[in-house]
């Protein structure tokens, strides 16, 4: 069976259990210096599925990809430590205040130059909640999409037949490769980083990285797979006019911090009458119905 070449859309998102106060900047995007950062939830399990699919057909390998800033590295070293065999970061700061689909343009570019037989992306980011840049991604490279996967049951190297969680109930669809799957939150968790891999890539770094400990360029005698690949929107091309800001015709206009004031949550029983009484104010104030 032909290995296959797999990559993980993976991004780096604001921890949003801690959103504090100067969790946003004035123009309306977030403060990402604020928050500590952690791996997409929904990207750990595109990133197990990855890891399955390599499992079940020798001398497949998986990268990861991630566009963000300097600090998003950490979402390709998490990906080695877990069993990835490389990545790249897409990092440029054309790229900033990007949308979703300026997002999905960039992705898509740096996708075309790593040529892929498969795509596994997160069903959707904590921070924007958007769910659309795999799909976007799909678009931009005319490849088909399987969104809201569970299980990737079966792959020939050709083909992939796969299970669908979605709000009523559970489908099997089948797809030819190259498409992209965006996988949802109900798939297995991701296997925990491997002692040996942590040891092996524990020292991977970008030359960003290796420039900001004093040194130039990397020691020449540092192997090449501790070297994490760094792309700017030179190295991937296309319209600059599409990245960034630029290429971003969502614009946040205001964003709001909600805080809950306790008066406004209210304990409830399982009991009907407490589901009655919910039901009937949730209705009277069309939050449904
Ligand atoms: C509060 C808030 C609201 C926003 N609202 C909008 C909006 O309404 N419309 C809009 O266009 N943009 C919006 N944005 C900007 C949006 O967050 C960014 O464009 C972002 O890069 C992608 O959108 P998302 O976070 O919704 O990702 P999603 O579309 O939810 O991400 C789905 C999957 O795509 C992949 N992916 C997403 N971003 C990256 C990345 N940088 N690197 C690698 N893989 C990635 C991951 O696998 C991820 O699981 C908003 C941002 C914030 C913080």
């Amino acid at each position: 069976m032909k290995p296959l070449k797999i990559v993980v859309l993976a991004k780096q998102v604001p921890d949003t259990r801690n959103v504090g106060k100067n969790a946003m900047k004035e123009d309306g995007t977030v403060n990402r210096a604020a928050l500590p950062a952690i791996f997409n939830p929904e990207d750990l399990h595109a990133l197990e599925q990855a890891l399955r699919l390599k499992d079940r057909i020798p001398g497949s390998a998986v990268h990861l990809l991630t566009m963000g800033p300097g600090r998003a590295a950490d979402i390709i070293r998490e990906g080695l430590f877990r069993g990835a065999d490389g990545g790249v970061l897409l990092t440029d700061r054309k790229f900033a205040g990007a949308d979703t689909l300026a997002t999905s343009y960039a992705l898509a570019q740096a996708v075309r130059k790593m040529n892929p037989d498969i795509i596994l992306a997160g069903r959707q980011a904590i921070d924007g909640d958007t769910a659309q840049v795999g799909p976007q991604v799909a678009e931009k490279l005319h490849w088909p999409q399987v969104t809201y996967a569970e299980e990737i049951i079966s792959c020939d190297g050709r083909k992939v037949q796969v299970k669908r969680r979605l709000e009523r109930g559970v489908e099997t669809v089948a797809a030819l490769l190259p498409l992209v799957i965006t996988v949802h939150g109900s798939a297995p968790a991701c296997r925990p980083r491997h002692a040996k891999q942590l040891m092996k890539y524990k020292r991977a770094k970008t030359l960003s990285e290796f420039q900001e400990s004093g040194n130039d360029a990397y020691d020449s005698r540092l192997p090449d797979h501790l070297r994490i690949t760094e792309w700017s929107v030179a190295d991937v091309g296309g319209d600059e006019s599409q990245f960034g800001l630029a290429g971003s015709p969502t614009k946040v206009k205001k964003i709001e911090n909600i805080v809950f004031q306790s008066k406004e949550s209210k304990r409830l029983t399982a009991s009907d009458a407490d589901m009655d009484a919910l039901i009937k104010e949730l209705m009277a104030n069309h939050t449904i119905g």
